[in-house]
């Protein structure tokens, strides 16, 4: 897990829960961000941006 997130396992977003870092990537701004393993409160896992974590309509899978 990157120092500078701010972000450790079991933070919560919304209805994610961050499971681990999964690596660093451009986003299509060119801007390369950590990407995290996230799992939402339905069961559902999946590989989400630092930057679409924190943003206002990515609080869930879709489930809610
Ligand atoms: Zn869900």
């Amino acid at each position: 897990m990157e120092e500078k997130t701010g972000v450790f396992p079991g933070k919560k977003f919304g209805r994610w829960t961050v499971i681990e870092f999964a690596y660093s990537a451009a986003t299509e701004e060119g801007q390369v961000l950590p990407h995290l393993r996230v799992a939402c409160e339905c069961g559902t896992s999946k590989i989400l941006s630092i930057k679409v974590l924190r943003s206002d309509d990515m609080q869930s899978c879709g489930c809610s």
